[in-house]
């Protein structure tokens, strides 16, 4: 696991792979797991600047690092910097468990095609996210502008701190019921932390919940094969 972005939500999904893990396996079973969790305002500082070059950099160092500890596939912790996702790819030779991949696929069971998205303002705005749903055959719909504004001060300013408040909750099932009035048919929360915050009793139609769908994702292809665990993957 490549996490700290932020610490909050990797630790939901430390959480959830070994609640999973136990669940599948029984007994004592836990994950087997490598963590590796980098200094969020470092990253933050990056995103801001928009030099994804040295994000991508930094993370594809942290992700060899995970190999050379003995990952067999991996897992990053965070929506928004699935935008280097080929640059942490190329600087490994495990597969990469793609959250925007699974989350399409985990749309697409559901038998929908239009969601709403909640994120970043670089996983609403930017392509490398909504174009990657739409190659799944999914419709994208996006909060306006102040809305998005909204979502993204929530997550950097509360969430990826540890806050989470009765009134922000309530900010984001008024930004989902626009979501519903203009078509969406379920919601992607889209961010790592957002599931902190709302969950399905939040919303009039189904959410896709991007931590919970990653780790289960994850903890699928890991026990494929329990003997070499995704030796089938590569
Ligand atoms: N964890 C968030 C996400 O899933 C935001 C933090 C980040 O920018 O990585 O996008």
């Amino acid at each position: 696991m490549l996490g700290g972005m932020s610490w909050e939500s990797t630790a939901e999904y430390y959480r959830l792979a070994n609640r999973l893990v136990a669940e599948r396996l029984g007994g004592l079973h836990s994950a087997d797991l490598v963590l590796r969790s980098v200094d969020f305002a470092v990253v933050e500082q990056l995103q801001a600047a928009g030099d994804w070059e040295s994000a991508g950099g930094l993370l594809a160092e942290a992700s060899a690092e995970l190999e050379t500890a003995g990952a067999d596939l991996l897992v990053l912790c965070t929506n928004t910097m699935h935008k280097v996702a080929d640059v942490i790819e190329a600087a490994v030779s495990i597969p990469l468990v793609h959250l925007v991949d699974v989350t399409a696929a985990a749309v697409n069971d559901a038998g929908l095609t239009t969601v709403g998205l909640l994120g970043t303002a670089f996983t609403m705005e930017q392509d490398f996210y909504r174009g990657r749903l739409r190659s799944h055959g999914l419709d994208v719909l996006v909060p306006e502008a102040t809305d998005r504004a909204v979502v993204h001060r929530v997550i950097y300013d509360e969430l990826c701190r540890g806050v989470v408040t009765e009134r922000a909750a309530e900010q984001y099932r008024d930004i989902i019921s626009r979501l519903v009035d203009r078509g969406a048919e379920g919601v992607v929360l889209g961010c790592t932390e957002i599931e902190l915050l709302v969950s399905a009793d939040d919303s009039p139609v189904p959410v896709f919940p991007t931590t919970r769908i990653h780790v289960e994702a994850a903890v699928e292809a890991a026990l494929v094969d329990p003997v070499g665990p995704v030796a089938t993957c590569r």
